[in-house]
C-alpha cells in the first residue's frame, strides 16, 4: 500500500497522544548557557530548567538543583546550553538531486537552466513515498545538526495532491516544528497550477483546524515570473479569505526582473505588490535582484527578506543588498535553501559573503546575529505562537546541547565569534523540542536513525531509476 492511500486512512497522528509528562521536571546542568536574551546572558557553570513544553528558570546549576530537588538532573559535563536553530527557507524535496546524474549533454549554464534542468525535473518525478522519504531525512539530518524549526518551500508536481501531509507526517514523526507550504506556479500549466492551489487551501484549513504550536502553513508560490496575472488575483483572494500570508521566491535571478520588466513591471517585487502578495508575515526569499523602492514595499508591507548565501553562491546569482536592506530597517533573516541542512554552515557563509561582497572586512558582527539569532526567532515566534530561539523563562523548550570546549573564555560580548569559528551541526549532542528529547547524546530517541536512513537509500534508488 503506496502511503498516499495509506493517508486516506490514517491522519497525521497528534504528538499530544505521545507520554505526557505532567509535572515532570527535566534539569539541564553543569553547561555553559547562552541565552541569546536580550542581554545576550552567558550563565556559566549554568543550568536549565524544563517543565513539560517551557523553560521555567534559568540560574547556577547548584542554585537550582537545591531549589529543584524533584528533577531529573542531566548533566552536560561543561558543553554549551543553548536555543534550537531555526532555518527559515528549506526545501525538502531536493533530498534525492544529491550526487545524481542529471542525464544532460550540457550542464546548467545559469540559474533559468538549472531550474529547467534539475529541480523542476526534480519536483515533477516526485511520487508520494519519495516525498515522504525526502522529507523525513533531510528534516532528521537537522534535527541531527540542532535545526528545531523549518519553514520550508515544497514542490512535487509528480504528486500534489496530499503532498503536504506526508511532509507533515514527516515532521510529526520527528517532534521538530515546522512552517510548510506548497509553491504554486504555472510552470507546468493551468490544469497543475490549480492543483496546487487546491492542496494549499487543503492543507491550510487541516492545520487551522489542528490548532498546534508545531504545524503551521502559508500560502506558497514559486516566483513571479513563472505566475500569471490571474493566478496571483486568485492566490491573492484565498489569501484574504483564509487570512494568510505568502512565501515566496522574489528576484533571485535576473530572470524575475526581466520577466517582470516584460509585464511593465520595473521589478518583480513592484509586479507582486500589485496583487497584494506583500502583507504582513510573507516571506520574501532572496532579493538579489531588487530595484528601487522595493526593499521600502517589502519593509512597509511588514514583511521578511530572507537570505540563502550559499545558494546565491552556488547558483551565481549575485549577492543580496543586506547592508541596505538591514539600515532601511527590513527584517532579515537567514535559510539554507536546500542547499545544506546545517544552519551553523550558512551562518559561516552569510559572513564571508556580506564581506566579500561589500570589499570590508567591518560588516557581518551585529547583522548576522541580528537575521539568524532574533529575526528568524521573531519569524518563527510569530508562526508557532510560542516563544522561540531564546532561552528565558516561558519560552518555548527547544534546546540543544553543543560538544564544544572553547580554547577561549565564551561571554555576553563573544558568543556570536564562538557559534561563527567553533561549532558546526555535527557537534550537536542533544536536541530537544516542545521540552521533548529527540536527540541525547547523538542517539535519534524518537525514530530508528539507521533504518531511516536505508529506506531513504532504497526510495532514491527507485526515484533515480525514473528520472
Ligand atoms: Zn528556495
Amino acid at each position: 500500500m503506496s502511503l498516499f492511500i495509506l493517508l486516506n486512512f490514517i491522519y497525521i497522528f497528534d504528538l499530544k497522544n505521545q507520554k505526557e509528562r505532567s509535572g515532570f521536571l527535566l534539569l539541564l546542568t553543569n553547561g555553559t548557557v547562552i541565552t541569546h536574551d536580550e542581554d545576550n546572558r552567558v550563565i556559566k557553570n549554568g543550568a536549565v530548567l524544563i517543565e513539560r513544553e517551557e523553560i521555567k528558570a534559568l540560574g547556577e546549576s547548584e542554585l537550582l538543583k537545591s531549589k529543584y530537588p524533584e528533577a531529573e538532573v542531566k548533566d552536560v559535563q561543561g558543553k554549551i546550553i543553548m536555543p534550537g536553530m531555526i532555518n527559515t527557507h528549506m526545501h525538502i524535496y531536493s533530498t534525492f538531486a544529491r550526487g545524481m546524474d542529471l542525464k544532460t549533454e550540457q550542464p546548467p549554464r545559469h540559474f533559468l537552466e538549472i531550474l529547467e534542468k534539475m529541480w523542476w525535473r526534480v519536483d515533477s518525478s516526485l511520487k508520494a513515498d519519495d516525498i515522504y522519504y525526502s522529507a523525513l531525512y533531510a528534516f532528521l539530518t537537522g534535527l541531527k545538526q540542532g535545526v528545531t524549526s523549518v519553514f520550508d518551500h515544497h514542490a512535487s508536481y509528480g504528486q500534489v495532491s496530499y503532498s503536504l501531509d506526508l511532509v507533515a507526517k514527516a515532521v510529526e514523526e520527528l517532534g521538530i516544528r515546522a512552517d510548510l507550504c506548497y509553491e504554486i506556479s504555472d510552470r507546468n500549466g493551468p490544469e497543475q497550477s490549480q492543483a496546487a492551489v487546491k492542496e494549499s487551501k487543503n492543507f491550510l484549513k487541516k492545520i487551522r483546524e489542528k490548532n498546534s504550536n508545531y504545524l503551521n502553513s502559508r500560502i506558497g508560490l514559486h516566483a513571479s515570473f513563472t505566475l500569471e496575472d490571474e493566478t496571483l488575483a486568485e492566490v491573492s483572494e484565498l489569501a484574504d479569505d483564509l487570512d494568510s500570508s505568502f512565501h515566496i521566491h522574489v528576484a533571485e535571478g535576473r530572470t524575475d526582473l526581466e520577466d517582470s520588466r516584460l509585464r511593465g513591471y520595473n521589478g518583480a517585487v513592484k509586479r507582486l505588490d500589485q496583487y497584494n502578495i506583500w502583507r504582513p508575515g510573507t516571506i520574501a526569499v532572496h532579493g538579489v535582484h531588487l530595484q528601487e523602492g522595493e526593499l521600502e514595499i517589502l519593509r512597509d508591507n511588514d514583511c521578511y527578506l530572507i537570505n540563502n548565501p550559499e545558494s546565491n553562491m552556488g547558483n551565481a546569482v549575485g549577492a543580496a543588498p543586506l547592508k541596505e536592506a538591514l539600515a532601511k530597517g527590513l527584517k532579515v533573516g537567514l535559510g539554507t535553501d536546500g542547499y545544506t541542512t546545517d544552519m551553523f554552515e550558512s551562518i559561516k557563509f552569510a559572513n564571508l559573503m556580506l564581506k566579500h561582497q561589500n570589499s570590508d572586512p567591518r560588516p557581518g558582527w551585529t547583522e548576522i546575529p541580528q537575521m539568524v539569532f532574533k529575526t528568524n526567532a521573531k519569524l518563527a515566534s510569530q508562526s508557532f505562537g510560542t516563544q522561540l530561539g531564546v532561552l528565558k523563562e516561558g519560552a518555548a523548550a527547544d534546546i540543544i546541547v553543543v560538544d564544544y570546549s572553547p580554547p577561549t573564555e565564551i561571554n555576553s560580548d563573544n558568543t556570536y565569534a564562538h557559534i561563527l569559528f567553533g561549532i558546526n551541526g555535527g557537534m550537536v549532542e542533544t536536541t530537544i523540542v516542545n521540552g521533548k528529547i529527540l536527540m541525547e547524546n547523538r542517539e535519534v530517541q524518537v525514530v530508528d536513525d539507521q533504518k531511516i536512513t536505508h529506506e531513504t537509500r532504497e526510495q532514491a534508488d527507485d526515484f533515480w531509476s525514473r528520472f
